[in-house]
C-alpha cells in the first residue's frame, strides 16, 4: 500500500459531513433524520418526552488519538467553516467520514477539498464505503472500507500494531428533554468506550457486522479484560465518571473479556455502570447477578419479530427475558424490525403489538432496508427487487422502503413504522417514565445486596429517582391526565412507592421543580409543532501540531 511521502509528518484533517443537518436539502440532510440518534429513531413519537442528544463523530477522534501526525478533528462542520479551515491551514491529507445517507455531503466535501486545497489527498471512510459505486460518484483518491486506525497509520508508515490509544470521549452532548437542557458538570454524562468493532452474529442487515468483515468477523481494539479494565479506569481518572457507554456491538458475547472485568472491578472497587448492546443469545450466558454485578444498567438487544429466523433468537424467550432483566434494575431498549419479508398488511399489527408488549424502557423500530455493502443488500439487488430512483440520502429506515416487498406497499412501509411508535408510546408511555420504573424495581431488590459496589450504584441511581425525575414524573402524571388516563394513573402509582421510599426529597422536588418542568415540557411542544429543530455545535480538536 501507499505511504504518503511526507510519512507521519504530513498535516491531516478529519472532518464530519457538514451541517446543518436537521433540514431537507439538495446534499442529502433530512428533517426527520437529524443529527440525534436517539430522537430520530428511537422516542421520536414522544413529543417533548422524547430523549434529544448529539454523539461525536467517534471514528475520527479514535483516529486523531492513535497517530502521531498533526491532525485536526473538524466534527459536524457548517460548509463555511470547512472551506475556512481547508484555506487557512495546508493540509497533506484530508480525511472524509461519512454514513450512507449523507454520500451527497461527501462528494461536495470532495469537490471543496479539490478546489480549495488541491494539493490534499483526499481519504473518505465510514460505512459510505460500503457503497459499491462509490468510486464512481465522489472524487476521492482513497476510500477506505472497514476499521480506519491502522489504515491511517499505515499511510503515514506508522506502526499499525501499536497498543490502541483511547481518546477521552464524552457519550452524550447537549441532552436535553421536556423542554430542558441537562448540565453538562463533569463526569455527569457517561464516557464512552469502545472495546471492539463488528459482530460476528453477522445477520443478514446489519451494516456494522457487514462493514467490519461480516459473519465470524470483527475487530477487537482490546482483547482482555485486563486492558479493558485499564483503559476505562484512565477515562474515569480523565473524566471523572463511573458511567460508561460501551460502543461494541454485541459486547456480552465476549465472555472470557467481561467476566475478567467483572473480576478487576471486584478487586478495584469500582462501582461503575455500563450501557451495552448485545444480542439475546449472548444475554443468556450470564445470569442476572453476574449482569448486575458488572454493571450492566442500560442495554440495547435487537428483538426483531418474533418469527425471525436470526440465530441469536434461537429458543429465546424475549418477552420473559425482558421482564426479568427489568426487575433487576436493567433498563431494556428493545429493537424491532418493520416490514421483514414474512410481514403482510393482514400480520403487522400483531407484529407491532407483541413488540410493543415487551414494554422496554425505550424501543426503536427501523424498516427491513437492504442497505448497501450487507448481504441482504446483495440478495435483494440480485433478485431484482431494489426501487430505482431511491434517493440514498433516503436509505435510512426511517422513511420508506428501498426495495419491493411481496406484500406492502412503499407508502404504507411509512405507515406502519410510524405506527409502531406511537402504539408503542401510546401503551407504554414516555421512556422517561418507563426507566424511572425500571431504577426503582432495581433500587428495592438491590438496596441491601451484599457487593457494596453494587449497592453505591443502585443508590446512586435511586438519587436520582428522588431528585429530577419525581419532578418529571408529577408533571407527566399531571399532562397524561388529560390525555392518556392509563399513563396518568401508572406513573401515580410509581410515584406514590417513590414518595414512600424517599418521603422529603421526594416530595419536595416534586413540589418546587415538578411545575417548571410541567410549564417547559408544554413550551416544548409549542416550539415542536412550529418545527423547531436542534443542531450540535462544531468541534475542532487539533493535536500534535507543536511538534510539526
Ligand atoms: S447481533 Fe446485532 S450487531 Fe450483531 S450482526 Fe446481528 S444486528 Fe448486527
Amino acid at each position: 500500500m501507499d505511504i504518503h511521502p511526507k510519512g507521519n509528518r504530513a498535516r491531516v484533517l478529519l472532518a464530519s459531513v457538514f451541517g446543518p443537518y436537521a433540514q431537507d436539502d439538495q446534499y442529502g440532510s433530512r428533517a426527520i433524520n437529524p443529527m440525534e440518534l436517539y430522537h430520530n429513531q428511537v422516542t421520536r413519537a414522544q413529543g417533548s418526552y422524547s430523549i434529544r442528544m448529539f454523539h461525536r463523530s467517534w471514528g475520527i477522534m479514535m483516529i486523531q488519538a492513535n497517530i502521531s501526525a498533526p491532525c485536526t478533528v473538524l466534527d459536524f462542520p457548517t460548509q463555511e467553516g470547512l472551506a475556512r479551515e481547508l484555506t487557512t491551514t495546508q493540509y497533506d491529507v484530508v480525511g472524509i467520514s461519512s454514513i450512507i445517507v449523507n454520500v451527497g455531503k461527501v462528494k461536495e466535501m470532495c469537490r471543496m477539498v479539490r478546489e480549495l486545497s488541491p494539493e490534499s489527498v483526499i481519504v473518505v471512510g465510514g460505512h459510505v464505503a460500503g457503497i459499491p459505486d462509490l468510486p464512481n460518484m465522489i472524487d476521492a483518491d482513497y476510500i477506505v472500507r472497514g476499521e480506519g486506525i491502522s489504515w491511517m497509520r499505515r499511510y503515514l508508515g506508522e506502526d499499525e500494531n501499536a497498543p490502541i490509544r483511547h481518546p477521552a470521549i464524552v457519550s452524550g452532548l447537549q441532552t436535553r428533554a421536556m423542554g430542558l437542557r441537562m448540565p453538562e458538570r463533569k463526569g455527569a454524562t457517561a464516557a464512552t468506550v469502545i472495546p471492539s468493532v463488528g459482530c460476528p452474529m453477522g445477520c443478514n442487515f446489519c451494516t456494522t457486522s457487514a462493514f467490519f468483515g461480516g459473519k465470524g468477523k470483527f475487530v477487537n481494539f482490546f482483547e482482555t479484560g485486563d486492558e479493558l479494565f485499564g483503559v476505562m479506569c484512565q477515562l474515569e481518572a480523565e473524566l471523572k465518571v463511573n458511567s460508561f457507554f460501551v460502543m461494541d456491538e454485541n459486547f456480552l458475547l465476549h465472555r472470557t473479556r467481561a467476566m475478567r472485568l467483572l473480576e478487576l472491578m471486584k478487586a478495584g472497587k469500582k462501582s461503575w455502570e455500563l450501557s451495552v448492546f448485545a444480542s439475546a443469545n449472548a444475554i443468556r450466558k450470564y445470569t442476572m447477578e453476574e449482569l448486575v454485578e458488572l454493571g450492566i444498567s442500560w442495554l440495547w438487544m435487537g428483538l426483531e419479530s418474533p418469527r425471525s429466523q436470526y440465530g441469536k433468537l434461537r429458543d429465546a424467550d424475549t418477552l420473559q427475558l425482558t421482564r426479568t432483566l427489568r426487575e433487576h434494575g436493567i433498563r431494556v431498549q428493545g429493537s424491532t424490525i418493520i416490514g421483514l419479508e414474512h410481514h403482510t398488511p393482514e400480520n403487522i399489527h400483531d407484529e407491532i403489538e407483541s413488540a410493543v408488549a415487551h414494554e422496554t424502557d425505550f424501543h426503536q423500530f427501523m424498516l427491513y432496508t437492504p442497505v448497501p455493502g450487507t448481504p441482504l443488500y446483495q440478495e435483494v439487488a440480485s433478485q431484482g427487487r431494489l426501487l430505482p430512483d431511491v434517493d440514498p440520502a433516503d436509505i435510512h429506515g426511517q422513511y420508506k422502503f428501498n426495495f419491493r416487498h411481496e406484500a406492502i406497499s412503499r407508502d404504507d412501509s411509512k405507515r406502519f413504522l410510524d405506527g409502531a411508535f406511537y402504539r408503542d408510546f401510546e401503551r407504554n408511555g414516555p421512556s422517561i417514565y418507563r426507566m424511572c420504573e425500571t431504577i426503582f424495581k432495581g433500587w428495592q431488590r438491590y438496596k441491601n445486596y451484599p457487593d457494596a459496589r453494587v449497592r453505591e450504584r443502585f443508590s446512586r441511581e435511586a438519587k436520582k429517582l428522588s431528585s429530577g425525575y419525581s419532578a418529571a414524573l408529577w408533571a407527566m402524571e399531571r399532562e397524561f391526565a388529560r390525555v392518556n388516563r392509563d399513563i396518568s394513573e401508572r406513573i401515580h402509582e410509581l410515584r406514590r412507592n417513590i414518595k414512600k421510599e424517599f418521603p422529603l426529597t421526594a416530595r419536595l422536588t416534586a413540589a418546587l421543580l415538578g411545575p417548571v418542568l410541567l410549564w417547559s415540557g408544554r413550551k416544548e411542544e409549542r416550539r415542536l409543532a412550529l418545527g423547531r429543530t436542534y443542531e450540535p455545535p462544531t468541534f475542532v480538536d487539533r493535536c500534535n501540531w507543536a511538534s510539526s
